[in-house]
C-alpha cells in the first residue's frame, strides 16, 4: 500500500501559513503540520498553500488592510522555494510545473488566496497577484459577507444579516470575469449556496470548493448539499473532502475513514472525476489518522480500503484538480 502512495503525485488543495510566519517551514522541527521535511516524509507532494485574510470591516481601513496582508503572506509562500540537505521546493504556476516537480522529486508549491476581501474592492488586482505571486486559486469569502459575494457562515461581530447581496454582488460577478480571465480558479467553499450556484453559472471555467464536506453525510453549513454537488458534475468541476472532524460528522470527531466516506459519497454520487482531498492544516484542519502531512500515506489507505483503484486514487489525489488547473490556464489563454 505504501508502494502505491509512493507513486501517486498527491495534491492536498488547501494548506494555510501560520501567521505571522515565522520562516521555518525548512527547519528540522517546526510546530507546523506542513513543513517541507513532513512533505517529503509523508510524500505528499504538492500543496495548495493559501493567504488566508480574515474577513474584517468592508470599509476603506479594511479593505486596505487586507490588501496589505494579502501581498505580505504571498510574498513569504513565494520564497519557500528553494534546496536544502536534498530537498527542493518549487513554486509552480501552472499543472505542468506541478508535475515537472513531481518528476524531479521536488515539493510543488502552488499559491493560493482564501477570502476575496484580500482584493480590497478592486477586481483588476486579481489579474496583478497572479502575475506577480502566482496565484492560481481564489476563495470568494471566508466566515462573513464581503463587498464580493454571501458567505456560508454570517458574522454576527461584524453585523451580517442572513443575506446581504443575494448571492454574488455585481463587483463580485467583474472579479470572476477577472479570474477567468487570468487563469484564477473560483473556490466556493465557504461562500453561500447562492453565492455557488451563481458563480458556477457565471464562471467560463468550473468552480471548485478546495476544502469542504458532504452536506447529506454531516449537516454543516460548509458543506456542499447534493444539488451543489450535482452542479459540480454538470459543470465539470470539483469538490475536495477536507480534513476537519465537524465537516465530517456531526458534532466533530470525523476520522480519516469518515474521509474516505465522504470521497465515496461523491464518487457514487457523480463520478471520481469530480472528488479529490485536503487538509487545512495550519488553518484548523487535522483529524484522528491524518493529523499532519507525514501521515498522508493512512489517506491512501483509507481510500483503498474504501474501494477505490490505484487509478481512481491517482485522480483523487491530484489529476482532477490538475485537470482543472489546465482548464483555467486555456482559458486564460484564449480570453
Ligand atoms: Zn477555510
Amino acid at each position: 500500500m505504501t508502494e502505491l502512495h509512493d507513486t501517486l503525485l498527491t495534491f492536498d488543495t488547501h494548506i494555510d501559513i501560520p501567521w505571522p510566519d515565522q520562516a521555518d517551514a525548512w527547519s528540522l522541527h517546526t510546530d507546523r503540520k506542513v513543513d517541507v521535511r513532513k512533505c517529503d516524509q509523508g510524500k505528499l507532494r504538492s500543496v495548495c498553500l493559501a493567504a488566508y485574510i480574515p474577513q474584517g470591516p468592508r470599509d476603506e481601513a479594511g479593505h486596505e488592510e487586507a490588501w496589505h496582508r494579502v501581498q505580505a503572506m504571498l510574498k513569504v509562500i513565494n520564497a519557500l522555494g528553494g534546496h536544502q540537505d536534498g530537498l527542493s521546493a518549487n513554486v509552480c504556476r501552472t499543472a505542468e510545473d506541478v508535475r515537472s516537480a513531481f518528476q524531479s522529486g521536488a515539493l510543488a508549491i502552488v499559491p493560493a488566496i482564501e477570502n476575496g476581501h484580500a482584493l480590497g474592492g478592486v477586481p483588476s488586482r486579481i489579474g496583478q497577484l497572479a502575475a506577480e505571486y502566482g496565484v492560481r486559486y481564489l476563495t470568494l469569502t471566508h466566515n462573513g459577507h464581503n463587498a464580493l459575494a454571501d458567505a456560508a457562515i454570517p458574522r454576527k461581530d461584524l453585523n451580517d444579516s442572513p443575506e446581504l447581496h443575494g448571492g454574488l454582488s455585481e463587483l463580485g460577478r467583474e472579479t470572476i470575469r477577472e479570474m477567468n480571465r487570468h487563469g484564477v480558479l473560483v473556490d466556493v467553499s465557504h461562500t453561500a449556496k447562492s453565492t455557488m450556484m451563481q458563480a458556477s453559472e457565471l464562471s467560463t471555467t468550473p468552480v471548485f470548493a478546495s476544502h469542504s464536506c458532504v452536506r447529506s453525510l454531516c449537516d454543516h453549513p460548509r458543506n456542499l448539499d447534493d444539488e451543489q454537488l450535482d452542479r459540480l458534475k454538470e459543470t465539470d468541476g470539483l469538490i475536495q473532502i477536507t480534513a476537519m472532524g465537524s465537516f465530517l460528522r456531526k458534532g466533530g470527531g470525523g476520522t480519516v475513514e469518515d474521509l474516505a466516506r465522504h470521497v465515496a459519497y461523491v464518487a457514487e454520487r457523480v463520478g471520481v472525476r469530480h472528488v479529490g482531498v485536503s487538509s487545512d492544516f495550519d488553518g484548523g484542519g487535522g483529524i484522528p489518522g491524518w493529523q499532519d502531512a507525514t501521515e498522508t500515506p493512512a489517506v491512501t489507505q483509507a481510500l483503498l480500503k474504501a474501494g477505490f483503484s490505484p487509478e481512481e486514487l491517482t485522480a483523487i489525489w491530484g489529476g482532477n484538480m490538475l485537470r482543472l488547473m489546465e482548464k483555467a490556464e486555456q482559458a486564460s489563454i484564449s480570453a
